[in-house]
C-alpha cells in the first residue's frame, strides 16, 4: 500500500479549554454571535471554510456581515462542478469578500497516488484524504479556530453538533449547528442570496462532480453524496484518529 502523507500536528494552544471558554461565553448565542466571539478571540487566526455549495451563501452572508476580511479557505479538489467555480467568484463579489483562497491537492500527492485521476472509482476514502484532508490541514497551519456550516438537522455525525468543539488542537466552531431547513430557507429569502446553480437541477447538497447526484423527494440532503456507498462524510470534519481508522479500514 503506499505510504499516507503525514499530518503535522497542530497541538500548540489549548484547543480543550479555548472550546470551553467559548461555549461558556457565547454557545448560547445565535450565528452572527457566535461568528464574531470566535473573530474576538483568534483575532486573524481565526478562518472560515466554505465548499460554496447549495447553502454556503448563508454562512458566508452571516460571516460578511461580522467582517469582509475573515479569510474564506475553499477547497478545489480538481473535481468540483464547475458551477460551483463560477459560484465562488459571483458569491465573492457579491458579498464583497477580500480573502477567499482556493486550496487545491499537493500535485506531487496526486502524481504518487492517483497519476489517472480516477482513484475516486476505487477508493474514495482515499481519494478524499489526498484531495481534501491533507490539502486543507497544511492551509489551516496558523489557524487556531476555523467554522463551517454544518447542521444538527443534517443528521449523522452531525446530529449532536454544539457551537464549539475541540479536535486535533484546533477549535471547530459550528454557528448554524441549532438551525433547522426552515430557518436557512428563510435566511435565503430574506437576504435574498443567490443559490447555487445546480440547486434547481436537483442537487441538495453539492461536492465533487464524481460523488455528487441529485436526491429524489423524501431524501435527505446528504444522500446523494457518496450515493451507494457506506460514507457519509469526506473526511475534513473528522479527527485525524477517526480519518486514520477510516483509510485502514478498521
Ligand atoms: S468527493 Fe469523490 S472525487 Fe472528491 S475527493 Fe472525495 S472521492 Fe475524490
Amino acid at each position: 500500500m503506499t505510504a499516507l502523507p503525514a499530518i503535522k500536528d497542530a497541538s500548540y494552544f489549548d484547543a480543550l479549554d479555548a472550546a470551553s471558554y467559548l461555549d461558556s461565553r457565547y454557545g448560547e448565542g445565535a450565528p452572527q454571535k457566535v461568528i464574531d466571539g470566535a473573530l474576538k478571540y483568534f483575532g486573524r487566526r481565526f478562518a472560515l471554510v466554505s465548499s460554496f455549495g447549495s447553502e454556503s451563501a448563508v454562512l458566508l452572508h452571516l460571516a460578511a456581515e461580522v467582517s469582509k476580511d475573515i479569510p474564506v479557505l475553499f477547497l478545489d479538489t480538481g473535481k468540483l462542478f464547475g458551477e460551483t467555480r463560477r459560484f465562488r467568484d459571483e458569491l465573492t463579489d457579491k458579498l464583497g469578500l477580500t480573502d477567499v483562497r482556493t486550496i487545491k491537492p499537493d500535485e506531487n500527492d496526486l502524481h504518487t497516488n492517483d497519476p489517472k485521476g480516477n482513484l475516486w472509482v476505487s477508493d474514495t476514502n482515499k481519494c478524499c484524504y489526498f484531495r481534501k484532508v491533507v490539502p486543507l490541514d497544511s492551509a489551516l497551519q496558523g489557524f487556531e479556530g476555523w467554522a463551517s456550516g454544518r447542521k444538527r438537522f443534517q443528521g449523522g455525525v452531525r446530529s449532536l453538533l454544539p457551537h464549539f468543539e475541540a479536535s486535533d488542537g484546533r477549535v471547530k466552531v459550528n454557528p448554524m449547528a441549532f438551525w433547522n431547513k426552515e430557518d436557512v430557507t428563510a435566511y435565503i429569502e430574506k437576504h435574498r442570496l443567490p443559490r447555487h446553480p445546480l440547486v434547481e437541477q436537483g442537487f441538495a447538497s453539492i461536492g465533487c462532480m464524481p460523488c455528487t447526484e441529485p436526491v429524489s423527494e423524501g431524501e435527505s440532503d446528504r444522500a446523494g453524496r457518496w450515493k451507494g456507498q457506506n460514507k457519509t462524510e469526506c473526511g475534513i470534519h473528522l479527527s485525524l484518529a477517526e480519518n486514520s481508522r477510516v483509510l485502514s479500514g478498521n
